[in-house]
């Protein structure tokens, strides 16, 4: 792969940093589009609680096809 951009690929998808208090600890939690992860206490919201919907899977430009079996995007 020669010559590969450095830039993330463009999906179209900003997400805004947002602030709130987390609600077991009350330590002060930045996160992305509404959904946050307390790193004193690993309180974590719903992320139905975001700003706008996840992106779908094919949205990922490493999509494999509807045919490909399931995967975790966090297990590699
Ligand atoms: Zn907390």
């Amino acid at each position: 792969m020669h010559g590969a951009a450095l830039s993330a690929p463009d999906t179209g998808f900003t997400p805004d940093i947002t602030h709130a208090e987390c609600r077991k600890c009350g330590t002060r939690v930045a996160g992305l589009d509404g959904r946050y992860a307390c790193g004193v206490c690993g309180w974590t919201n719903d992320w139905s609680e975001g700003h706008r919907p996840l992106p779908r899977a094919e949205d990922d430009p490493d999509y494999p096809g509807p045919g490909a079996p399931a995967a975790n995007p966090l297990a590699h």
